[in-house]
């Protein structure tokens, strides 16, 4: 197997970049102005190249979850995704649901248990919640909340309960949720 590290020629190179050339004879794989040429003849090199594919392959299935962060002060995007779970358009498995809240799985669970709590009124944040919404609705989404982790069987065992707002907290979703995390000690 030739392996070659040394700078890079090329100014195009991005970061981390990576081509076949003469057709499965040599994979350059270049970051940081650094080349590493493997030589696909031989076993080992071949073992190598395909390896890599399989590692592209599986970083283009599983893009990095680098979504846009919402602003604390957005106005209410109606086909948010959780707008759009609301309206049935998309699936979501349901743990709980009464007139003025949803409660559903988070599709990337970060505990053993990760449910999302949700009003079912179009509030960006709990500060849009806080001015906007009525007495129903802070007890409905308050209520939908406890009703969950009786649900899930943690209300005995605790659970942490969050809800990113704006840029700095990291929200992702513009529409007010509460994330409960349970099931284990949450770190
Ligand atoms: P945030 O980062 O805004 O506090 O949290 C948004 C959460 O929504 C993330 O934990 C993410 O996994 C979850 N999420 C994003 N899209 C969907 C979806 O389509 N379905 C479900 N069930 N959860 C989602």
């Amino acid at each position: 197997m030739l392996i070659f590290i040394g700078e890079s020629s090329s100014s195009h190179v991005s970061p981390l970049s990576a081509r076949l050339s003469n057709l499965n004879e040599v994979l350059i794989i270049s970051g940081q102005n650094q080349t590493m040429k493997i030589d696909s003849h031989d076993s080992k090199g071949h073992a190598v190249v395909i390896l890599f594919c399989l590692l592209a392959l599986l970083m283009l299935s599983f893009p990095t979850h680098g979504e846009e962060l919402v602003d604390a002060t957005a106005t209410y995007d109606t086909n948010n995704v959780f707008a759009r779970i609301l309206r049935g358009e998309l699936p979501a498995e349901i743990v709980y649901e009464s007139k003025f809240a949803l409660a559903f799985h988070d599709i990337r669970p970060r505990a053993k248990v990760h449910v999302l709590v949700i009003p079912k009124g179009p509030y960006t944040n709990i500060l849009q919640f806080n001015q906007n919404a009525s007495d129903q609705e802070r007890l409905g989404l308050m209520d939908a909340i406890a009703r969950t982790a009786e649900i899930m069987g943690v209300d005995e065992s605790g659970f942490r309960l969050i809800s990113n707002t704006g840029q700095d907290g990291g929200q992702t979703v513009p529409h007010l949720h509460v994330h409960l995390l349970g099931g284990e000690h949450v770190q």
